[in-house]
């Protein structure tokens, strides 16, 4: 790739973002599609995101992605948010206005939703979603944007009630009792960090089996969690011979839509770009 004078310029900022596989990811679409662009990591510390938003708006980017730990100030920062980022209440995807202002949107729900009907699961009737952090909010709210009922199990009780209130909808289900509460689902989600590599927690495959003992047969089961890319709730869940949907679809889908409103370009969310992701670990 040569950069020019007229390179269109994007990123990502993140406290740390080292591990993020997103600049891999819009370079490697910058080449497949021809794009005179470039995509860089901008590690923010906490606290400084104001000021980082401004000086990369001034600097002539086209915009930016944001991950943990700005995804809410980021949604306080913008000058008009969609309604999806309004409902996540968080912001992922930013793009800077030619007027100075700063559009803010949260693909994370809409991306989860992309990858499964890619992977041709086209509507879900009833869900239960496991966590009530910033993941969980925004899938639970495009589950129920596209007309799903949805249950939100979560460690901290009055987190998953919180959610269900700002929401507007859900139902809040004690963690101890989802297992029991699946009868009727079509879709199960962690949204939590269970499974992460190393985090706490991380190794219960046992529960998970026990958790899945009397899920209903025609259960999709899916984790956000990629990183393994086969989670304990995957291989139990495969075990059971449930349908399975990792975390590297969302993330991928997550990300096109950045793409196209900072380059222009629709990207391909194909095998050649998970391959990509796959053989290049964090
Ligand atoms: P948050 O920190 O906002 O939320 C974490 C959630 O996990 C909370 O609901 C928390 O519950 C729960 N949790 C943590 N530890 C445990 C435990 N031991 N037992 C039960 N619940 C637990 O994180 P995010 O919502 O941002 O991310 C969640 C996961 O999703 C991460 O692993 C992240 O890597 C992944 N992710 C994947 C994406 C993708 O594109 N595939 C995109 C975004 C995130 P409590 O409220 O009780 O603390």
């Amino acid at each position: 790739m040569t950069i020019s004078g007229t390179t269109r310029l994007a990123g990502v900022i993140g406290w740390p973002v080292t591990h993020s596989r997103s600049p891999l990811l819009h370079n490697h679409w910058c080449a497949r599609h021809g794009v005179n662009g470039a995509y860089v990591p901008l590690p923010v510390r906490p606290g400084a995101l104001a000021t980082a938003l401004a000086g990369l708006a001034a600097a002539g980017f086209e915009g930016v992605n944001v991950t943990i730990p700005h995804k809410e100030d980021a949604f306080g920062l913008v000058t008009r948010r969609t309604h999806v980022a309004q409902r996540a209440g968080a912001v992922n995807t930013i793009r800077f206005e030619p007027d100075g202002s700063m559009t803010g949107d949260c693909t994370d729900g809409t991306g989860f939703i992309a990858d499964l009907r890619a992977r041709g699961i086209e509507a879900v009737r009833r869900a239960m979603v496991l966590g009530a952090g910033g993941a969980a909010r925004a899938i639970a709210a495009a589950l129920l944007d596209a007309g799903g009922e949805v249950l939100i199990a979560n460690r901290t009780a009055a987190r998953a009630e919180a959610l269900t209130r700002a929401l507007c909808g859900g139902e809040a289900v004690r963690w101890h009792a989802w297992p029991a509460r699946l009868e009727g689902c079509d879709l199960l989600v962690n949204a939590t960090s269970l499974g992460l590599t190393g985090a706490e927690g991380s190794d219960g495959a046992g529960y998970w089996v026990q958790c899945l003992e009397r899920a209903p047969s025609a259960l999709a089961v899916a984790d956000i969690v990629y990183n393994p890319l086969r989670t304990p709730l995957l291989a139990a869940a495969e075990t059971r011979g449930l349908t399975t949907v990792d975390g590297l679809g969302m993330l991928i889908q997550q990300a096109r839509a950045g793409f196209a409103s900072w380059f222009g370009i629709w990207p391909e969310a194909d095998a050649e770009t998970r391959a990509l992701l796959l053989v290049t670990p964090d």
